[in-house]
Parts: structure tokens; C-alpha cells; sequence
């Protein structure tokens, strides 16, 4: 820090105090976690000055043979890792790996036997009327996948989202009386949308999902199958998700984040069968440019630790301390979506207490406990205010936090709530952003989570 301090002590000071910041509270996002110190040392070096567009053996640019090695040994431990043929790990976030998967998907499923038919051997062979036709029949493709306030992500077709934009979407939710995924309804809705991607996977869903049934729907109606296990990453890799819970040996392609549970740097990548892997590997140019060599070895570096005993103890440990954690607030009297938890995270519903997601997100902040609100289904306060708050464990079972002490957090976060009354605005109505906490309530959890 002192290097930075001498260039610009503004940033020094900030990334000083996150430390601070991180170690003082306690951190519930259910997708962010601690990476190790080898993983940010990995993210820090030099390799961050290599430009190496292309893929392993195959540049646009002279002098990457060391890149080379970094992706090669990245990509094996992931294919090693999740049972995958295929792995691709230039991706920059989340995002970037599913823009690349769809892209992949089209061109594998659309550009394809488009060249065939237009007897062109590549697309630098096409005409201005083929490249018309094609850019119709890549705007005419179907995506299905999970609703943003089931707990969906937003590029799962959300229609503000490019992927909501790129193709004609539909979603499915989930159940209004369990709150839980409806194969049967899933299943008739891809009967009649007729998608050619039908989309699995969640940021938001406290559930597991049963990956055979979503391959069985997809086969019925001739779509791929696409998961998003960004946030369940780490629970797969740790063997806590086995059999029709893993999504590897069900789903055609499988995209990822590597920083939250599966506690890599910031960062994504995509897994899939042998088909996909031509059109995968050719991310960049579909949607990327030069990939991020240092995040491409952090990413190596994180794999190689998912690929340890200890990190199978995490792994069981996160959807243990999720349990801990849900049965404590139930004990509590706190309304959970699904009742309960068999994954990492774990989604509250706060209007018992009288609040908006938004007020008990604030009131838990300002206790020493970060969190975000999340939209419950069907949320009667929208995507801003939201009825729900969003727990996960990954982050805290990094700290070594036990079953036990989830209890005491579960005790933390029901008094904070408890002790939290939204103020009325002008008019004499409650209003959805300001609330009132009380001194004891909020001092009494910033002294415990020190403690803790
Ligand atoms: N997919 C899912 C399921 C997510 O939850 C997220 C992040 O919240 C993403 C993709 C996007 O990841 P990123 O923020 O790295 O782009």
C-alpha cells in the first residue's frame, strides 16, 4: 500500500479502510466471499500487462507463451475440477460468461447451418443478403429462463437486460403457495414457448434444483440446456451438490462466476460438452477481447485450492452454517421464502416487521451487518424497495464462523429487525426508505459482531 500511498493516497486510504471495513462487520452477501491471499497476490502482478487475444497456441499477438501456460493450466483444473470436457476461462465476470455462452449457442445452433445452407466455408464468405438473413434468424431465437423476482438473474432474459433484448424471452417462476420450482409448470411452458435455450440456475432461489428434470424438459422440446451455477459454484465443486443436483453432466453449456462461493478472484467462466466447445473457444471475437491474464492465473490459483479436502470442509460447512442460520431466524419468527434454505443463501421476508427490504437493509447495516434487499416473489414493492433481504454464508464460513455462531447471528438479525419501525412521511404514510432504530438494538449488534 505504501507504493500506491506515494502515487495516489486517496486510493490508499479507501482500500485501507475496505480492510477495515470488511473485518469490522459482518459480511451476509450471499456472492461475495474472501479470496485467499494467493489468489489477490496472483491478481497483482505483471501478467495484467499482457495482451494475448485468441486462445491457448492460437494469438493474435507475438510473445504469450507464458499466457499460454496460465490459461492451459487454468482450464484444466477446471474440466478436472467439475468433470467437464471442455473449459474456457477468459471470460471477465459473470456476465461476459454468458453473453459469450448465448453467442456460442448461436453461432453453434444458428450460424452454422446457416453457412451450410448458404454454401459459404466461413462468414467472411457471406453476402450482404446472407448476412441480412442471418441477423433475422439470430433476432427470431427463444430463451427461457427464470424470472428476476423468483430469483432468477437479470441476464436470464430479464427485457432490460441485453439478453431480454437479444431474444424473443419468457420466464418461468416458481410456485405462489411453496414458493419452490414447478417442473410440471416448466415444463408445459417449454412445450408451448418452444425455446431454443432453456435456462437454469439463480442468484436468489434458497433452493436446489434437480438438473436431470430441466435436461429431460430441454430434450422433450429440443432446446439446450444452459445453467448458470455462478452462485452455487463452489457447492459443486465441493461435492456438496452431487448427482441431479450437479449441472455438469446434465446441462450442454454451464457458465460461472469464480468469486462467490467458489472464492476465486472476480471473474467468470464457461464449461461445456465437446459440440459447444469450437463456438465457445471463438469468445473472443464473439464478445470478448483480450482476456485478463493475471485474473486467468488467480482464477488457476483458486481452482487448484477448490480442488483440495479442505475446500470439500468448506463447501459442507457454507450449507451447513445457511441451515444453522435459517433455522435460527425461524426459530426467531422470521418469515423465510420456501420456509428454509438447502443451499447457501437464504431470503427474508420482512413485511412481518413492517419494513420494506430497503429500511432492513439499511438498519442492518448501520448494526455492523451487510446485506442486500432482494425482490421476494411477486414483491408487492418492486426492485427497488423490495420485501426481502438476501443472506449467505460463503463469506462468513471463510472467516471459520461455526454452526453456533450462526445462531448468534440469527439472534442479531431478528433484534435489529425487531427493534426497527419505518418513519411516516409528510402525508402521515409509512414511508418505504426511512426508519427508525433504536440505539440499544444497533449498539448492542455493532458490539457483538465485533466480538464475533
Ligand atoms: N449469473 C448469476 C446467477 C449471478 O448471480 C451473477 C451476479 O450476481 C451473474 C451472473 C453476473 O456476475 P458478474 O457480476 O460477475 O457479471
Amino acid at each position: 500500500l505504501s507504493a500506491i500511498e506515494e502515487v495516489e493516497p486517496r486510493i490508499a486510504a479507501a482500500t485501507r479502510q475496505e480492510l477495515t471495513d470488511q473485518r469490522a462487520s459482518l459480511k451476509l452477501i450471499a456472492s461475495e466471499n474472501y479470496a485467499s491471499l494467493p489468489v489477490l497476490a496472483t491478481m497483482g502482478t505483471w501478467l495484467s500487462d499482457k495482451y494475448a487475444e485468441g486462445t491457448v497456441g492460437h494469438r493474435f499477438y507475438a510473445g504469450c507463451q507464458n499466457v499460454d501456460t496460465v490459461e492451459a493450466v487454468a482450464a484444466e483444473h477446471a474440466r478436472e475440477l467439475f468433470g467437464a470436457e471442455y473449459a474456457y476461462v477468459q471470460p471477465h465476470s459473470g456476465i461476459d460468461a454468458n453473453l459469450t455462452a448465448y453467442w456460442a449457442i448461436l453461432a453453434h445452433k444458428v450460424e452454422s447451418p446457416a453457412l451450410a445452407e448458404f454454401g459459404a466455408k466461413g462468414v467472411a464468405d457471406l453476402t450482404e443478403a446472407d448476412w441480412e438473413t442471418l441477423r433475422r434468424r439470430f433476432g427470431e431465437q427463444r430463451l427461457l429462463g427464470m424470472s428476476l423476482d423468483a430469483g432468477g438473474h437479470l441476464t436470464h432474459g430479464f427485457r432490460p437486460n441485453v439478453s431480454g433484448k437479444m431474444f424473443h424471452q419468457r420466464s418461468y417462476g416458481t410456485d405462489p403457495e411453496t414458493q419452490l420450482l414447478d417442473y410440471d409448470v416448466i415444463r408445459a411452458q417449454a412445450r408451448e414457448f418452444r425455446p431454443l435455450i432453456l435456462v437454469a440456475g439463480y442468484s436468489a432461489y434458497p433452493r436446489r434444483v434437480n438438473f436431470a428434470k430441466m435436461r429431460d424438459i430441454a430434450d422433450e422440446v429440443g432446446a439446450v440446456l444452459m445453467v448458470d451455477m455462478a452462485h452455487f459454484a463452489g457447492l459443486v465443486a465441493g461435492k456438496v451438490f452431487t448427482g441431479e443436483e450437479d449441472p455438469v453432466p446434465y446441462a450442454d453449456v454451464v457458465t460461472t462466476t469464480t468469486h462467490k462461493s467458489l472464492r476465486g478472484p472476480r471473474g467468470g467462466m464457461v464449461l461445456a460438452t465437446g459440440e459447444y466447445a469450437p463456438s465457445v473457444d471463438r469468445g473472443c471475437p464473439l464478445v470478448l477481447g483480450g482476456p485478463l491474464s493475471n485474473v486467468m492465473a488467480a482464477k488457476a490459483v483458486a481452482l487448484a485450492e477448490a480442488r483440495t479436502a479442505e475446500f470439500q470442509t468448506y463447501a459442507q460447512a457454507v450449507a451447513d452454517n445457511a441451515q444453522a442460520l435459517a433455522e435460527g431466524l425461524l426459530r426467531r419468527g422470521v418469515d423465510l421464502v420456501t420456509g428454509g434454505t438447502d443451499n447457501h443463501l437464504v431470503l427474508m421476508d420482512v413485511r412481518s416487521f413492517g419494513l420494506t427490504g430497503r429500511q432492513a437493509e439499511s438498519a442492518l447495516l448501520e448494526s455492523g451487518i451487510v446485506t442486500n434487499r432482494n425482490a421476494v416473489p411477486n414483491d408487492p414493492n418492486g426492485a427497488w424497495y423490495t420485501t426481502g433481504v438476501r443472506l449467505g454464508t460463503p463469506a462468513l464460513t471463510s472467516r471459520g464462523f461455526t454452526a453456533s455462531d450462526m445462531d448468534a447471528v440469527a439472534d442479531m438479525i431478528a433484534g435489529v429487525l425487531g427493534s426497527t419501525t419505518p418513519t411516516t412521511t409528510s402525508k402521515g404514510e409509512p414511508s418505504k426508505a426511512k426508519y427508525d432504530l433504536t440505539d440499544d438494538a444497533r449498539d448492542g449488534s455493532l458490539a457483538e459482531a465485533q466480538r464475533l
